[in-house]
């Protein structure tokens, strides 16, 4: 509870300041978010240019939690000292099995945010009510199962159309887009998703927002081997004077979206343990 109003006094601070982002569906259901129906794209990059000069790389999970799979997710993240965003379906996070893997993503220093109640496409439901509801009931629930207030958002499918766009303006939201989709949604190969993420990667110069489903074993499966190539890869690199892959973690993405020097104010008011939780959950 503490946790949560202090969520809440942090999101009524700084809103003003900031550019806000961000039927059952089983593990079994395929998302689809690598092929945008509406012909109107989001921006790329998604989350900017590099700030570093190296190449980086933002690691998303979307569609779960799903306490089946998730859990092997944050073992390798873990094992790499990478904090991720996890954007999460609204009944997936209600489902009470969920609530101990939700909270482990929280202890573990991940951002979790919303990509609505029930992983529908919001430029295609008929019903106005019913998207603005998508949206809403998503942030709701979430914030209901993990005590935290959220503020990033992801449409599913990507989906963009004005609707969206004059939905998430009321609520003063920008959509967290991706860069890199292996697609392992779609064709569940492990192999296939390593070899496009590192081949992606390998080449890459700018910043790039990776989306990957922790709800789907071919993710479970390749995370780790895509994990161990770039530590591989850095060490090559190290020996040619290449710049590094550089991992953002999340809350790096939410500093660099604070107002100049709020994040020193807000450490002196804020104990150590609800600083990273709460300011990483809000903030855009
Ligand atoms: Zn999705």
């Amino acid at each position: 509870m503490r946790a949560l109003l202090f969520s809440c006094i942090v999101a009524c601070i700084v809103a003003p300041f900031v550019r806000t982002a961000d039927a059952k569906r089983h593990a079994a259901a395929a998302p689809k978010d690598a092929k945008p129906k509406h012909p109107k794209g989001w921006p790329m990059p998604a989350a900017g240019p590099t700030m570093s000069g190296d190449p980086e790389l933002i690691f998303t999970f979307d569609d779960g939690p799903n306490p089946q799979t998730t859990p092997a997710v944050l073992d390798a993240l873990a094992k790499h000292h990478i904090h991720a965003v996890f954007f999460m379906v609204g009944e997936m996070a209600a489902n009470k099995r969920a609530s101990e893997v939700i909270a482990r993503i929280l202890r573990e220093g991940h951002i979790i945010a919303n990509h609505t109640m029930t992983h529908q496409d919001l430029c295609r439901i008929k019903d106005d009510d019913r998207a603005n509801r998508e949206i809403d009931d998503g942030k709701t629930a979430i914030e209901k199962a993990s005590g935290i207030a959220t503020g990033w958002f992801r449409t599913p499918y990507g989906a963009r159309c004005e609707r969206v766009e004059s939905m998430l303006a009321e609520r003063h939201l920008t959509h967290f887009h991706w860069d890199l989709d292996p697609q392992e949604w779609k064709h569940g190969n492990a192999k296939k998703a390593f070899d496009y993420v590192t081949k992606q990667v390998g080449q890459m110069t700018g910043r790039n927002v990776l989306l990957m489903h922790d709800i789907k074993k071919a993710t479970v499966e390749s995370l780790p081997e895509i994990l161990d190539w770039i530590d591989a890869e850095n060490e090559r690199r190290k020996g040619i004077h290449k710049r590094r892959i550089r991992i953002i973690q999340s809350y790096e993405i939410a500093e660099e979206r604070l107002p100049p020097g709020f994040l020193d104010w807000i450490a002196e008011v804020a104990s150590p343990a609800s600083l990273s939780a709460s300011i990483a959950s809000v903030l855009p």
